[in-house]
């Protein structure tokens, strides 16, 4: 009897903690619009790593991969945001095509050693930001401390890469990039809608990702960067706060 009683305290304690965090899963959605202070935010996935932002006219792609998705379909960025060197989140030939003449890039000193500094291309430090056409940028640390290369080498060693938030119109926008749940990251300032990214051994398992999503308490909470992850184990995330959207983000 007394088991009963201990097993149903810790079903019902379980479900009020379900209660608080809300599934939305709409495998056929690409895209969501939020409401920011005056306009409209709306934000659609390309697919693993790739996002696209737009607002009040203006475009923001998020480490275009063409892999992801026909881009010649999409429309050209004004921002061009890269987290870092990888071949899944920088696409050299792809920036060029969605680039018009006064396409601003932002993104890390490895991928501006490559890319060839221009006057339009801005590099961002963990820490640093900056500010288009309105718009606050901010660079966060995004690295690993637990999953290694060979057992030895961070596949993403801190410093490195970049995170970014995005303040657009009254709504705080977070692309983590490929990072673990790094004590950085859990003093965020509020955060409306966030992208984690969840897969391994490159970023985030179970326990990282809702550790994490716990320290956000975004709104708004995607798990991303999910190419090699089952969709059962996303399905199986819990968030304690706000909305988890899953989303199909393979083309
Ligand atoms: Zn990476
Ligand atoms: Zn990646």
């Amino acid at each position: 009897m007394k088991f009963l009683l201990v097993c149903a305290a810790l079903c019902l304690i379980n479900s009020l903690c379900m209660a608080d965090g809300q599934k939305d899963i709409d495998m056929a959605k690409q895209s969501d619009v939020y409401a920011g202070k005056t306009s409209d935010v709306k934000i659609t996935y390309i697919g693993h790593g790739s996002l696209m932002i737009e607002n009040n006219g203006k475009v923001y792609h998020i480490d275009p991969w063409s892999n992801m998705g026909d881009y010649s379909k999409l429309p050209k960025a004004d921002v061009i945001l890269v987290t870092h060197e990888h071949f899944d989140h920088y696409d050299k030939a792809l920036i060029k095509q969605l680039s018009k003449e006064d396409t601003k890039i932002i993104t890390t000193a490895t991928v501006a050693e490559d890319y060839g500094k221009t006057a339009n291309l801005t590099v961002l430090a963990n820490g640093e930001d900056t500010v288009v056409d309105g718009v606050k940028v901010e660079a966060v640390p995004s690295y690993n401390i637990k999953h290694l290369r060979d057992g030895k080498n961070p596949f993403h060693p801190k410093g490195r890469g970049n995170g970014y938030i995005l303040n657009i119109d009254g709504l705080r926008i977070y692309a983590a990039g490929d990072t673990e749940n790094v004590p950085e990251l859990k003093k965020l300032e509020k955060i409306n809608i966030a992208f984690l990214p969840f897969n391994l051994p490159y970023t985030m398992d179970k326990e990282m990702f809702e550790d994490l999503a716990y320290n956000i308490q975004a709104e708004y909470l995607y798990p991303y960067h999910t190419m090699s992850t089952d969709q059962k184990a996303i399905e199986s995330l819990v968030v304690p706060f706000g909305t988890i959207r899953i989303r199909k983000f393979q083309k």
